[in-house]
């Protein structure tokens, strides 16, 4: 049924109608061409008329939800290409993860079109189109799939334009039949630069084949020779101009191989303890920073393309203040004052130790084999603990057991660990690996290293006792409340650090390795779909696991119940327990 525009100017200017919605509309794109015109200079709610399906030569664009008003946030639109309008190659859509990296690509080239397209036509939000801006990560995200079929799904927002608060329904239909078909158009495969879209896909598929063999090689991580590591400012993740390229030291490089790029030689980060040190500002955060980038695939051109730590690595810091729920902290620390017990240590104001030990319990409760941190985001009292201080402060008045005597024994139990030290020897005796940097520029000096401890003891004694694995703990998903007011599900999130879910603020500005507004959507989404769907307590690492289980097959998608959202992107459990973990409301046993 075609929808025809409202007739005449009986209901100009009526009162907001109330009562249910009207039933969506379909027909083609000229049709909601004309029914846009129609409903010039009306009064704003017109637009819900406008909800529906229209079609047109291979293009569907799906108005989801109209907004109310000009100030409010905008409408939520789907375009959909068919497979034939399209046009992808076989090659693009052969495995989920190639058709995840083309839906990448064509996002990046979205961005400009409806950047492009988009122009400010009155009031408000008027005639704005947007879609969430990528990051230089390759992530599966709601607002751009590619499906198997070779169809394209493209969500996105528009402001629909008003002058005040009356329509301006020409200027709507040039922008939703007009402009949004044409940055629409730009998906399609004659529109691409096809060689750069299969560097996207084959890059993707190196870095994922280079992770693979970490594993079997004994390496953690591996750092491509000619990589570019550091970024042009905190806040801009593109590769800073200039930079001196990685070049691995001799004796730590190994050659792995790439299906596309062939035998690549570069820095083999073993299994075990591997200290990075050096002088202040010659670039040992920066190594670390990449190796935490490494869990991801990144975009060629990014400089970290060839940069892949195993995919469960952790970096783990210190968070002062930050709450912890009955958590296992008892191989690090024992003995607090007020006979806190450790086993199951709770608080809504952790310290710098006590806050990086829970982090390191956490992080295995998810499991992880890798360890990453770096002394400019530790506690110091967690990591060392020297002779002098040790003469002082008698072991039984000291509830800490430094970092330094466990990680050893975590390297043992299979937990290996990447240490940014520039300012305690004392590391040197734990030591497998010990990495310099000298001008950005990584030299091994493990032998070195060994001499000097053999030459300068520490004298240091090493504090007894022996790693456990931590406890897990129980998770009541009732505690997973996202519901505010009237609100089923009540998610924002403002800025990267911080997550309201429901009544609890997280802060999760410490949680260094989530990259993408959408990744924390998901995660919060996540989290009200675990409290809907589980009904009895479980393990919170069976909690996490169930749903990656969900996540891996219908994507960040999974957990929404209501109307399709643009701005959700994949993560990882790890992320996912992270942001768990930082809830005050969260009940464990
Ligand atoms: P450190 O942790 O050793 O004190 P950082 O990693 O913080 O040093 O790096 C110090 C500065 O050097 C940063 O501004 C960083 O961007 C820059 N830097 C790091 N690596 C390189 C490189 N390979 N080429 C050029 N500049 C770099
Ligand atoms: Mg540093």
């Amino acid at each position: 049924m075609s929808p025809r525009p409202r007739r005449g100017g009986g209901r100009r200017g009526a009162r907001r109608p109330r009562g249910p919605e009207p039933p969506p509309a379909s027909g083609s794109l000229v049709d909601l061409g004309r029914l846009l015109a129609g409903l010039e200079g009306r009064q704003y709610p017109g637009y819900k008329a406008a909800r529906g399906s229209f079609h047109e030569e291979g293009l569907t664009l799906h108005v989801d939800r109209v907004q109310g008003d000009p100030f409010a946030a905008p409408s939520r639109l789907r375009g959909v290409l068919d497979p034939a309008e399209a046009q992808l190659p076989e090659w693009a859509l052969s495995t989920p993860q190639r058709r995840v990296s083309c839906a990448d690509f064509l996002l990046r080239r979205f961005v400009v079109a409806l950047r492009k397209e988009s122009s400010r036509k009155g009031s408000g939000k008027s005639g704005e189109l947007s879609v969430p801006a990528p990051g230089p990560c390759v992530l599966a995200r709601s607002c751009l799939r590619v499906h198997a079929d070779g169809s394209v799904e493209a969500r996105f927002t528009a402001g629909l334009p008003a002058r005040g608060r009356r329509i301006l329904g020409h200027e709507a239909a040039e922008l939703l039949t007009g402009d949004v078909p044409a940055a629409l158009d730009a998906l399609c495969f004659p529109a691409l630069d096809a060689d750069a879209l299969r560097a996207h896909l084959d890059t993707v598929e190196d870095a994922q084949a280079l992770r693979a063999q970490l594993e079997d090689r004994g390496l953690v991580a591996f750092v491509a020779e000619g990589a570019v590591l550091p970024r042009r400012s905190g806040v801009d993740p593109a590769p800073l101009p200039g930079a001196v390229p990685f070049a691995p030291p001799a004796g730590l490089s190994v050659t792995l191989e790439a299906p596309h790029a062939g035998a690549l030689r570069g820095l083999g980060v073993r299994r075990g303890v591997t200290l990075i040190t050096g002088g202040g500002y010659h670039g040992k955060s920066t190594v670390l920073r990449a190796l935490e980038h490494g869990v991801y695939d990144h975009v060629p051109g990014d400089g970290r393309e060839r940069v892949v730590s195993l995919a469960d690595a952790v970096k783990i810091r210190a968070e002062d203040g930050r709450a912890v729920r009955r958590t296992d902290i008892s191989a690090f620390i024992s003995n607090l004052p007020g006979d806190l017990d450790t086993r199951a240590f709770s608080t809504d104001n952790a310290s710098g130790s006590t806050s990086q030990a829970a982090a390191i319990a956490e992080a295995l409760e998810v499991g992880t084999r890798c360890l990453l941190i770096d002394e400019d985001t530790s506690a110091t009292n967690f990591m060392i603990r020297d002779a002098r201080m040790q003469a002082l402060v008698p072991a039984a008045r000291e509830p800490i057991t430094p970092f330094l005597d466990r990680v050893r024994q975590l390297a043992d139990a299979g937990v290996s660990s990447v240490v940014v030290i520039g300012g305690s020897g004392d590391y040197l005796d734990v030591a497998d690996t010990v990495l310099t940097l000298e001008a950005y520029r990584p030299r091994d000096a493990t032998a070195a290293a060994r001499e000097v401890a053999a030459r300068l003891p520490t004298q240091r004694e090493v504090q007894p006792g022996s790693w456990s694995a931590p406890r897990p703990r129980g998770l009541d998903p009732a505690s997973l409340d996202a519901r505010r007011g009237r609100r089923e599900v009540a998610l924002k999130v403002p800025t990267l650090d911080r997550l309201l879910f429901g009544e609890d603020e997280v802060h999760v500005a410490a949680v260094e390795q989530l990259v993408e507004l959408g990744q924390l959507r998901a995660i919060g989404h996540a989290l009200a779909w675990l409290q809907r769907t589980a009904r009895e307590p479980l393990e919170l690492r069976d909690a996490v696991a169930r749903a990656q289980a969900e996540l891996e097959r219908d994507g960040p998608e999974a957990f929404l119940r209501g109307a399709p959202e643009s701005g959700l992107a994949e993560f990882r459990a790890q992320e996912l327990a992270a942001v768990l973990n930082r809830l005050r409301s969260l009940r464990v046993n």
